[in-house]
């Protein structure tokens, strides 16, 4: 079906109340909501699916709040979802990767609300303090206004004959993974922030202006303390953002993001997000060993009693999704149509 039928679909049965009845069927269930960063400049127009406006997570907040969802911390609910004692309707919500704007900005609309949740952190570049350098080489392929480049000069021997290169979108992306490769490989962070400000200097795009704005770097550890004070439980998502699916290295993942965390919490995490939402089951056991109480994936769907606790379905909502698709999923009349979709 095409999205503008889909949409139509959604808004007749909202009307007709299928969503209320969708929403009486699955109460026993548990929604687990899914944000990433949200917007301190232009992050939203530079990816719409990573980061949502102060306005767009406080529409969100504020329906969940007039509509009588329970929203509750990650442990509680996966702890009353086994027991068989979840109340209605309940929520949970999990933010991925750690961006400073979660700080910033979604703190005060989760405290307004008086909403627990989960800050899944990735530590690399917690550690680091820098701005996650893919993202930034992206960012300022994406930014500059330059219609041709001269890439020459920049130190990467596969740009070195690029002395007028035209900037069209196509060569936006190829220059953008041409340099995250190299940087990737060859590069320790240092030489990374190196070659980005020489970057920047080509595309004419201002780097300082990016790292102290912070838009594409994480929390501090003093925002990590203030975010656990505030009602933020924070939990594992690997030290480099991937999680290999052999053992040995996903294990190594783990222990490095708990050694960069665990020392400034005090406590040890017990629930893991998988980066970009890649999982396998091999990866189970790793889990498991490590004591891992449960495991959140970007597959949509609402969690259940008999859910596998290290697969868990979520919801991402970002900027793509509609208020009438929002209220789709909270409700679980989505859950619903896909089930049937299934089944026929
Ligand atoms: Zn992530």
């Amino acid at each position: 079906m095409k999205r503008a039928a889909v949409l139509a679909f959604y808004r007749l049965c909202r009307a007709l109340g299928l969503f209320r009845l969708a929403r009486r069927l699955t109460r026993s269930h548990l929604r687990i909501l899914c944000y990433h960063g949200f917007v301190l400049d232009d992050e939203d127009r530079f990816r719409e699916s990573l980061f949502v406006s102060r306005d767009f997570l406080e529409r969100r907040m504020r329906y969940l709040a007039d509509e009588g969802f329970q929203v509750l911390t990650l442990d509680e609910a996966l702890v009353r979802l086994r027991e068989g004692t979840l109340p209605s309707d309940c929520v949970t919500i999990t933010i991925d990767d750690g961006f400073h704007s979660v700080h910033a900005v979604a703190r005060e609309v989760l405290e307004g609300h008086g909403f627990p949740s989960t800050l899944y952190l990735t530590s690399y570049y917690f550690e680091k303090g820098t701005p996650i350098f893919q993202l930034a080489v992206d960012y300022m392929c994406w930014k500059s206004k330059q219609q041709t480049v001269d890439l020459s000069r920049l130190g990467i021997p596969a740009l070195a004959s690029e002395c007028a290169l035209e900037l069209t979108s196509e060569k936006r992306r190829w220059v953008s993974e041409t340099v995250h490769a190299y940087g990737t490989e060859h590069l320790g962070e240092e030489g990374r922030v190196a070659l980005s400000r020489r970057l920047a200097a080509c595309l004419d795009v201002d780097y300082e202006r990016i790292a102290e704005s912070r838009i594409l770097s994480l929390i501090t550890p003093d925002e990590l303390k203030e975010l656990e004070a505030s009602g933020m439980a924070i939990e594992l998502h690997t030290h480099r953002h991937r999680f290999p699916n052999e053992a040995e290295a996903a294990a190594s993942e783990l222990a490095d993001n708990r050694a960069a965390i665990e020392p400034l919490l005090g406590r040890r995490m017990a629930h893991f997000c998988y980066p970009s939402g890649k999982w396998s089951p091999d990866h189970q056991p790793v889990l498991a060993a490590d004591g891992i109480a449960s495991a959140t994936t970007c597959e949509s769907g609402l969690a259940h009693a008999g859910s596998n606790l290290l697969a868990l379905p979520r919801f991402l909502d970002d900027n793509r999704v509609s208020q009438v698709e929002f209220e789709a999923e909270l409700t679980g009349f989505s859950e619903l149509c896909r089930k049937a979709l299934g089944r026929a």
